[in-house]
């Protein structure tokens, strides 16, 4: 019997507090960097499950060691979004909560991190009572604040890489648009990188009916703008991926008066960190040359923030998963996720020890034609076969390093 069926044999009780557990965490869903409840609730489950329990960075961290082996870290996030849902679903959630601008926002696990939460904790409750079962050291991590950016880098910032042992490899799930019953993997950049860049350009003031004596910032802006469209069109190789977007420009403050600065915010998505870095040099670049070419009289002032790596799984350990799955779920249920154009922060963790890392995707959904987005009021995943099929696939991966 293959170390995997013999953990299974449990997972019938595990999945009726997992049905439980799923629906209160849907109808209880805490914003990003307020995950209060759900943190306790999973540290209180680790705890009696015999885990040591980490309070790291506003996450938790289980760490079992089991003997000899391998080191696994797998990793769940658990933040709630700003949506009011509207799935009509009896377990549908009603809560609302002040977002960071003061607004009453209703509150919904409208990206399925509470998926994650409940199939790594079901795959944590095997891992614990199925100790003979496999060797080494497992460490199922719950991570907050993914939505918002910065729930990992905020685990590494508090100390993570000290805290725990340091893991050989890391995996990481998402419930997507895919066929419940389904898993999806894809070798080398799978989410792509994501940078939000606030730029200041100065201008110099004066009165709108005497623009000679100044600089204008709202010209300036206009022609960075423009220029910037040219990265892809004229820098970047054909065939290969790249986003510049303006998303927002804001200089002025009436038809009258020239003001002297203006500030444009630059949203840049790359799949590989070459291109990422030549998109970046060029919108300095550009920046800067248009700010002398207008005669501005200070350089700009460039500031990165909001930035998601690159998630690129390791080809070797991307087709030793996706060896594990087609041994456990058939060839046939095994899907190639493809290159997606989201981004996500779970990279951090496994780069801040220098580890390979592996993000599959969860089907969660009968009809994929029909499946709404992640992040949409609708988002909906059926709870079954869902749940199993994340938890079996958490504990695949896990012992595809672990079993004995
Ligand atoms: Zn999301
Ligand atoms: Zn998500």
């Amino acid at each position: 019997m293959a170390t995997i069926d013999t953990l299974l044999t449990d997972l019938p009780s595990t999945a009726v507090w997992q049905e439980q557990v799923y629906i209160q965490l849907h109808q209880t869903p805490e914003l990003s960097g307020r995950e209060v409840k759900t943190v306790a609730l999973v540290a209180e489950k680790l705890a009696a499950w015999g885990y040591e329990v980490r309070h790291i960075g506003g996450g938790v961290v289980g760490v079992m060691r089991n003997g000899d082996g391998s080191v696994v870290l797998t990793r769940a996030d658990m933040d709630a979004l700003p949506v009011t849902e509207a799935t009509g679903l009896p377990y549908a959630s009603t809560l609302t909560d002040i977002d960071e601008e003061g607004r009453r926002v209703g509150v919904m696990h409208a990206c399925g991190h509470d998926v994650h939460v409940t199939t790594q904790l079901g795959a944590a409750e095997l891992m614990a009572k199925h100790r003979e079962a496999w060797s080494g050291t497992f460490i199922p991590l719950f991570q907050p604040a993914e939505e918002t950016v910065g729930g990992a880098q905020g685990m590494v910032d508090a100390g993570l890489v000290a805290a725990i042992p340091k893991p050989d490899v890391a995996y990481g799930q998402h419930v997507f648009g895919i066929l419940a019953g389904h898993v999806a993997v894809h070798p080398g950049p799978t989410m792509s990188a994501s940078d939000s860049i606030r730029v200041t350009v100065w201008g110099k003031g004066t009165h709108g009916s005497m623009p000679n004596q100044g600089v204008d910032p709202v010209v300036l802006a206009a022609a960075i703008v423009l220029r910037l469209q040219g990265i892809v069109a004229r820098e970047v190789k054909p065939g290969t991926t790249a986003v510049v977007t303006v998303g927002s420009l804001q200089a002025g403050t009436k038809s009258n008066i020239i003001g002297d600065t203006a500030v444009l915010f630059i949203n840049t998505r790359s799949y590989s960190a070459d291109v990422r870095s030549a998109l970046h040099a060029a919108i300095e670049r550009i920046i800067r040359a248009e700010c002398q070419a207008s005669g501005s009289p200070r350089e700009p002032e460039f500031c990165y923030y909001d930035q998601t790596p690159l998630t690129d799984n390791d080809e070797r350990e991307t087709e030793h998963i996706r060896q594990a799955f087609v041994a456990h779920f058939g060839a046939a249920a095994v899907e190639d996720l493809g290159q997606l154009s989201g981004s996500e922060d779970f990279g951090q963790l496994p780069d801040a020890f220098g580890i390979p890392y592996v993000y599959w995707g969860l089907g969660g959904f009968s009809d994929p034609s029909t499946a709404p987005a992640n992040h949409s009021a609708l988002f909906a995943p059926v709870i079954q076969p869902t749940l199993e099929i994340g938890t079996r696939a958490y504990l695949a991966a896990a012992l595809s390093r672990l079993g004995r």
